[in-house]
């Protein structure tokens, strides 16, 4: 196996939204230390994984252009092409995050290549087999990295118990690092703040805003329809604001159902900046999304979950989300009860961090950097997973 030089790059894999935003704060970081990052695209998400990225001022170095409908299809094709960008490249690690087929081809290809594996966000599980693949290829990644970033102690707790306990760090969640990032250049940057509301601009606003999106595979078909049915009911009396994922299976559905509806605000996908500055101004997230379930809490807006089930439990114990399934009449009690009951608004909105305090890219970099000659900074200490400060409260929003 590469050892990789103490001046050797860091390559990072990434294909969709959620791993551009996630792996950004990594990116800027190792660059800001002088660094060499290697931003590889695999093309999973095209226009949605560059927009994400263009909102952290990055552009990836190496674009794929791997774009299939069925995972087995991506990785296929993906992981000869990556195994010889990296057996070209020869970086010191490979960085995979989460848990998309972006994730376990990058994975593949870096142990085929012989270079040593890290994993970010490892260790999430439902200890189902739902999400499918997702949890797989979560559980395959596992057996493969070298090193585990497990944003929780949850996360760490459930690599042990499969025996994974090596090369475990916990650091909080990268995502978290995202958000606050983009939260104060929003607060600080007025022009910026001005462009990203323009897509919501003209909803109007003497009615509470629910957020909604969904997305998942295992939501699609009868209980995408049950979630639409219940934002249409609740558009009587909150404004419904939903960036519509482009996938056909979602966006039919909801164009069908919801198209033309009073007080139902169909979105294209937001530019992150857009979206965050949309769950700041919204009474309620409903949503079967992973990275909203990790941002909203740290944002103090309250969530409801689209799901039987989560791999992201912290924010049910923390009293910032509720997980509702998707049933229709379910949703609709609970968002009634969200919006009406200004007590119980007001418990769910206090902000936290069960995720993550914004520093997992700096403690993930340190342990990637070392035994680090070159690397001048004082080690950081793990995430313990409870919060050492709170963001300031967005009760203001409403
Ligand atoms: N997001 C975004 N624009 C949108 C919707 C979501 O930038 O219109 C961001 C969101 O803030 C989060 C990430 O995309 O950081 C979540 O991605 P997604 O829901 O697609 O995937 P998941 O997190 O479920 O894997």
């Amino acid at each position: 196996m590469s050892a990789g030089g103490p001046e050797s790059s860091i390559m990072f894999i990434a294909g969709t939204r959620p791993e551009a935003v996630k792996l950004a704060p990594l990116v800027l970081d190792m660059r800001a230390q002088g660094r060499a990052a290697v931003l590889v695209a695999t093309g999973q998400h095209r226009e949605m994984f560059g927009e994400a990225l263009a909102g952290f001022g990055l552009v990836a170095d190496h674009d794929l252009g791997v774009m299939a409908a069925q995972p087995d299809a991506v990785v296929g094709q993906l992981v000869p092409m990556l195994a010889d960008l990296i057996r070209r490249l020869e970086p010191g690690f490979v960085v995979v995050q989460g848990d998309t087929s972006s994730t376990l081809a990058g994975a593949l290809a870096a142990r085929y290549a012989g270079v040593r594996l890290a994993h970010v966000e490892a260790g999430l599980r439902t200890g189902t087999d739902d999400p499918h693949p997702e949890e797989m290829h979560r559980k395959l990644v596992a057996q493969m990295a070298q090193l585990h970033f497990a944003p929780t102690p949850a996360a760490a707790a459930a690599l042990a118990a499969e025996g994974v306990r090596d090369g475990v760090h916990v650091t909080g969640n990268s995502g978290i690092d995202a958000l606050l990032l983009m939260a104060a250049r929003l607060e600080g940057d007025a022009g910026l703040a001005d462009a990203a509301v323009a897509p919501f601009a003209h909803v109007p606003k003497g009615r509470p805003w629910i957020l909604a999106t969904i997305h998942r595979r295992e939501n699609r078909g009868r209980r995408l329809a049950a979630v639409l049915a219940a934002l249409g009911e609740l558009a009587d009396e909150a404004e419904i604001l939903l960036p519509v994922h482009p996938s056909p299976a979602v966006a039919g559905p909801v164009r069908a159902m919801l198209g033309g509806r009073v007080g139902v605000h169909l979105l294209p996908p937001l530019p992150y900046a857009g979206f965050v500055a949309l769950m700041l101004r919204s009474a309620l997230v409903l949503t079967d999304s992973g990275g909203v379930q990790e941002e909203a809490p740290a944002l103090g807006l309250p969530c409801l979950v689209l799901r039987d089930g989560t791999e992201r439990p912290e924010g049910l114990a923390s009293g910032n989300a509720w997980l509702v399934g998707a049933q229709r009449a379910a949703i609709v009690a609970a968002a009634r009860a969200v919006l009406t009951d200004a007590a119980l608004h007001a418990r769910m909105a206090v902000p936290a961090l069960p995720y993550g305090d914004g520093s997992a890219a700096a403690r993930i970099n340190d342990v990637l950097l070392r035994p680090g000659p070159t690397s001048s900074r004082q080690r950081l200490e793990s995430w313990s997973g409870s919060a050492a400060h709170r963001p300031q409260s967005q009760a203001a929003r409403r």
